[in-house]
């Protein structure tokens, strides 16, 4: 990008916020040539957002809507590239075994995507899966899905792994230094820290739970949902990664609970996929473990996973931003064309993040696309704004 002699900008794009989704289009807009600036509230991967944790699932037999899989096909093929680039393991072939009802959302779903887009989708009844899957209960009544291509993907190396190829690639990033607010004026970007106020042409939004402050006049109804994950311990040769313990999913009577093989050996990592206690002020977090945290997670483990110990080795607390409609939310800025976000991931988004930095890269140099991404629109009619409550 050529910059004119009376050009204010310093930078060709700013990021605000280096999480998972931020870490990934600094990155990609350094690699284009862009001079980009990335700066986060927290230190350079932290714990006090969405995307740490040890470990994210990644499927493409996408339960939650078919048109995610062109997608995840990307998603793919970029996490690979990024393994190959940095020399590190990023994302471990774990596969995934899924059981619910037939008819429920993700058995239901898993199968759909699978139709539909041609992937490769195992089904078992209960009794071959429990022989199938050693170590693991299953429902009678329940139909079971394995999705060999699916994975873990090691959440805060792959962050860690966007953020140095970011810098490898000429980008500024900044911890420790949020953003107090930014002004556009459709050519520019201001954007006022707790240090200084930088100038931009471009400004790419990726701020998790604390979207709904940086996008205020877009009134997304988001809701910060407070998630605990616990690691459980486990005896030496159970559940283990490395002798074909997949990851797993439970469709529950209105709850739904998943975890992950052991990596360590010496635990495993559960959590509750529904529910969590809504969350005001996402900093202010409660991270402590409670009773109530720990209720659902061994009632899981003691029927499903009944080989693993109930007393918690560790937790960790993170944060889910839901839309109305559990979609992300992908878009160029309604009142200014030089200002893209991405927002509302909504529990499922990380595996999306190196194809979330892409199509934001897209975005933010000529306001569209070509990957499939009209279903995570503003203008989709499901999504619901603070306006329309
Ligand atoms: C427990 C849990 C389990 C999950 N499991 C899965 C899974 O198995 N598979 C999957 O695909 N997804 C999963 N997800 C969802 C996924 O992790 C998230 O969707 C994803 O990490 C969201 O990334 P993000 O970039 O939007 O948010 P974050 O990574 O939190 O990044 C937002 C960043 O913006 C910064 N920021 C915000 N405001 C400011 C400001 N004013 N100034 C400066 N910086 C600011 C924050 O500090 C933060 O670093 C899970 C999430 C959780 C919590």
């Amino acid at each position: 990008m050529p910059v004119s002699p009376n050009d204010r900008a310093e930078f060709d794009t700013i990021i605000l916020g280096v999480g998972g989704m931020g870490a990934a289009a600094c990155y990609e807009l350094a690699r284009r040539g862009h001079r980009v600036l990335g700066l986060d509230q927290f230190s350079l991967v932290h714990d006090r957002g969405s995307s740490h944790g040890e470990s994210r699932i990644i499927r493409k037999a996408y339960f939650e809507h078919p048109d995610y899989v062109p997608l995840l096909h990307r998603a793919y093929e970029r996490w690979y590239e990024l393994e190959q680039a940095t020399g590190r393991p990023l994302l471990r072939p774990t596969g995934l075994v899924l059981s619910g009802s037939a008819e429920g959302e993700t058995i239901c779903g898993a199968r759909l995507s699978a139709r539909q887009h041609g992937l490769q989708l195992q089904n078992f009844t209960a009794a071959q899966a429990r022989l199938r899957f050693p170590g693991l209960e299953f429902p009678t009544q329940h139909d079971v899905a394995f999705e060999p291509g699916a994975g873990t993907l090691l959440v805060d190396d792959c962050v860690q792994a966007h953020v140095d190829e970011a810098i490898r690639h000429g980008a500024t990033l900044r911890g420790n230094e949020p953003i107090i607010d930014w002004c556009s004026d459709g050519q520019t970007v201001s954007v006022r820290t707790s240090a200084r106020e930088y100038v931009a042409r471009k400004l790419v939004i990726t701020a998790g739970a604390w979207s709904n402050d940086c996008l205020t006049d877009i009134g997304l109804q988001l809701t910060i949902l407070r998630k605990f994950v616990g690691w459980f311990p486990v005896r030496a040769g159970e559940y283990q990664a490395t002798s074909g313990t997949p990851t797993y999913f439970f469709e529950l009577s209105g709850r739904t609970f998943y975890g992950f093989p052991s990596f360590d050996g010496a635990t495993i990592k559960v959590a509750e996929h529904s529910g969590g206690e809504p969350v005001l002020d996402p900093i202010h977090v409660d991270r402590g473990c409670h009773l109530a945290d720990l209720d659902g997670l061994r009632s899981f483990l003691k029927t499903y996973l009944p080989n693993a110990q109930p007393n918690l080795a560790r937790h960790s607390v993170c944060l889910y931003t839901l839309t109305s409609d559990k979609h992300f939310v992908i878009d160029v800025h309604p009142c200014w064309k030089n200002v893209v976000f991405a927002a509302g991931f909504s529990g499922h988004g990380f595996k999306f993040c190196p194809v979330v930095g892409e199509i934001l890269a897209d975005l933010a140099e000529n306001t569209k696309t070509s990957l499939p991404i009209e279903f995570l629109s503003l203008k989709r009619p499901d999504l619901k704004f603070q306006s329309s409550q």
